[in-house]
């Protein structure tokens, strides 16, 4: 009996790495059967816009795998991305991605690093709410849950202790972002308490990946927010050889999404150079995950035979550790040729450890909302402001009290050090008269007040809880 999965071949080099990687489980005799669905450009192409159709969709959620090859995002316009996409749609809220050396077969300055980054996959900057405020400002919502942060910062743990991993590292910026970065160390912290026997270490995010660099050994299992896991992570695969020697799982609890953690590469794709290891590492993540063990460590220990034997793509090849340079194909029959081979000097591969999440809902703390301010952002040209100022301070505002004024962080009322050089983007703080605070009309009636104003306009307006 065959397992079904779906398979994206995906843009760039996606065809020609799936093309190996394919081959590869084939003459493995890995028992799977594939069905191929189009994503991206190709779908787009053939009329869904959005790059995801619902069939697509459909077969990916049926087989339950996704075995996919990097799709192409459109820079600054065009289709928003479809990665991101995928991992929303389908709740894939964790995302995997070792990085181990392969000295001294490739080359790194750090051979003895075997770490692992867990990302959080569906919050963040990456929900993708960007705003233009006024001609000057731009803004990009960071959105962080209380459910999500819990979600993947038990995942870490649950994963360090099912892998015997002795270490979870947790990288935010806390000291700055103190709600957001604040909410993901403090549940950090909380869960570390229920797993006594793991080391739980938290790095501010910047000095944090600066000792990673440095010494990427000291570490073990990482976990950390969306964007700051998508940068540590390209760094970390680099580290350990090139970033084509990543893979990256991508889980929930209903569907697993598997790819290399690179970029569909269009430098070189068509050109048959590019390194599938990133894509087979994570078919073989899949296979783990589907219950084929066996099959994923023959394989993985004729990939690192073929490592140890010196057959190369360009992107780990040098004259001094390489015997030969070779293309995508000649790798992969590089591969084929050593089925039933060991590594002599690396460590064969064991895989007998599941990905599959602990399927245990968060509980949501219980808060009441308590309104402590209304934020109210005003679109006043820079020469204007303060003269937008003085007559603000004398409307008649009933219920509210206008508390504090600042362009860009910087305050200017009631205080003011400095006033900002350019600025026309301006925070205004209005808070309740009273200790009750004022019913939802009251915001209404204050906006009303606001729009009444000659020059001006409020551009956002923040409901601020306690
Ligand atoms: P994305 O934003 O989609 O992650 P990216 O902009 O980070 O993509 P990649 O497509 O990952 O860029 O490519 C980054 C560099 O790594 C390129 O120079 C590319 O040639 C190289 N590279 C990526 N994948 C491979 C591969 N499989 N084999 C060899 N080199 C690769």
């Amino acid at each position: 009996m065959r397992i079904p999965v779906t398979i994206v071949r995906g843009d760039g080099v996606g065809p020609e790495i799936m093309g190996a990687v394919l081959a590869i489980l084939e003459a493995a005799k890995a028992p799977l059967a594939y069905q191929e669905v189009y994503l991206g450009q190709a779908a787009v192409q053939q009329g869904h816009p959005t790059g995801i159709s619902a069939e697509a969709l459909k077969a990916i959620t049926q087989t339950g795998v996704l075995l996919k090859g990097p799709l192409m995002t459109p820079q600054g316009g065009g289709f928003s991305s479809v990665n991101v996409a995928l991992r929303k749609l389908l709740d894939l809220y964790a995302n995997v991605r070792p990085a181990r050396a392969y000295g001294p077969y490739v080359a790194t300055l750090h051979p003895r690093m075997d770490l692992v980054v867990i990302r959080e996959n569906e919050e963040d900057l990456y929900v993708g709410q960007e705003y233009r405020q006024t001609p000057d400002v731009l803004q990009a919502a960071k959105i962080t849950s209380h459910r999500a942060c819990e979600r993947i910062i038990r995942y870490a743990f649950d994963y360090a202790r099912l892998h015997k991993r002795k270490k979870v590292t947790c990288l935010s910026k806390d000291n700055i972002l103190k709600k957001t970065d604040g909410c993901f160390h403090a549940i950090f912290k909380t869960l570390s308490l229920a797993y006594p026997e793991i080391e739980a270490e938290h790095l501010i995010v910047d000095i944090g990946m600066a000792r990673i660099v440095h010494k990427p050994e000291h570490f073990d299992v990482i976990v950390l927010s969306n964007l700051y896991g998508d940068i540590l992570s390209d760094i970390t695969a680099q580290l350990s050889g090139s970033v084509a020697l990543g893979p990256s799982v991508n889980i929930g609890p209903e569907v697993a999404l598997f790819e290399a953690i690179h970029g569909c590469a269009p430098d070189i794709a068509t050109r048959d150079c590019a390194n599938p290891s990133g894509l087979l590492l994570a078919a073989l993540s899949m296979l783990g995950y589907l219950g084929q063990e066996a099959v994923a460590e023959r394989i993985e220990n004729a990939w690192l035979a073929t490592l140890e034997a010196g057959q190369h793509t360009p992107d780990i090849y040098t004259p001094e550790r390489s015997q030969h340079k070779v293309g995508t194909h000649a790798f992969a029959q590089a591969v084929i040729q050593r089925l039933g081979q060991k590594p002599h000097t690396l460590k064969p591969a064991s895989r007998q450890a599941s990905l599959k999440p602990l399927s245990r809902e968060p509980e949501i703390p219980q808060k009441s909302l308590n309104l402590k301010a209304l934020d109210v952002f005003m679109h006043w040209e820079s020469s204007q402001a303060r003269q937008h100022l003085e007559t603000l301070k004398t409307l008649q505002l009933p219920h509210w009290t206008l508390a504090c004024v600042q362009g860009r962080g910087l305050e200017v009322f009631p205080s003011t050090l400095v006033w900002p050089q350019f600025c026309d983007y301006w925070l205004c703080r209005f808070v309740p008269q009273e200790a009750t605070a004022p019913p939802q009309a009251a915001i209404a009636r204050l906006l009303t007040a606001l729009a009444a104003l000659r020059e001006g306009k409020f551009v956002q307006v923040q409901v601020v809880y306690a």
